[in-house]
């Protein structure tokens, strides 16, 4: 009798769980240390299995750029390598998502501490399919950083050392979090990217699209308009 009586209620969580937007979203949190290598497998990603990547860090950024009224805090947030609020980040993820046609999202640099971890879960309903978490030693992480040149304000050595302060003390926490429960696939980071990008590729291969994986030859003659 107990199993009728429960039944409904399972239900229902398995209805709202992950839905945003009137769709069922698949989001997997791409974590690891500032100049890990997250934007740049995001993308090969992005490429081979379909997902659309969504920087934390680059909405912010946009934010700053279109003059937003939060602009000049979050500015000032970067610049010395604090964690954004979670109200400005979460608005900023939940309408690129709900904007996106696609269902499965790569979120780049976030959640970055358990607040923001907290707050995501609490404010979408969405948790992560697994968590990937680019592994990579700080000497290593600094020289990439400061051997790429994209303008950032955050790229000089006084702020990347706050940056991994903040990691250390905020971040690793969120991925220890995920780990207790199974969800974290750690990557060799410090490889070259092919190598990497090998790694990535065996972790999400159940998320290839299947239109690559089910056409055998035999069937491509049927494409031709003459049959
Ligand atoms: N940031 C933040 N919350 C986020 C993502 C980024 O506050 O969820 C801020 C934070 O100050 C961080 C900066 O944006 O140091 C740059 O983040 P990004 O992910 O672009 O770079 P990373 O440090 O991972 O190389
Ligand atoms: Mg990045």
């Amino acid at each position: 009798m107990g199993t009728v009586v429960d039944a409904p209620a399972v239900v229902a969580e398995e209805v709202t769980e992950n839905m945003l937007g009137g769709k069922k979203v698949t989001a997997v949190f791409v974590l690891g240390g500032p100049g890990s290598g997250k934007g740049t497998q995001c993308a090969n990603i992005v490429e081979h299995f379909g997902f659309t990547h969504l920087s934390a860090g680059d909405l912010l950024r946009a934010e700053i750029k279109s003059g937003s009224e939060n602009g000049t805090m979050i500015e000032n947030m970067i610049k010395e390598g604090k964690i954004v609020p979670s109200e400005v980040t979460i608005k900023l993820l939940q309408e690129a998502m709900i904007k996106n046609e696609n269902d499965k999202f790569l979120i780049d640099g976030f959640p970055r501490n358990e607040e923001n971890r907290a707050a995501f879960e609490n404010v979408t309903k969405i948790s992560p399919a697994f968590v990937l978490f680019f592994d990579c030693s700080e000497k290593e992480m600094e020289k990439r950083l400061l051997g790429r040149n994209q303008g950032r304000v955050d790229d000089n050595i006084e702020t990347i050392k706050k940056r991994f302060k903040t990691f250390v003390e905020s971040s690793l926490p969120v991925i220890e979090h995920y780990n207790s429960r199974d969800k974290v696939k750690k990557i060799d980071a410090a490889k070259p990217i092919p190598e990497v990008f090998e790694d990535v590729k065996t972790i999400f291969a159940p998320y290839a699209p299947k239109h690559l994986l089910a056409l055998p030859f035999p069937s491509f003659p049927l494409l031709s308009p003459l049959g």
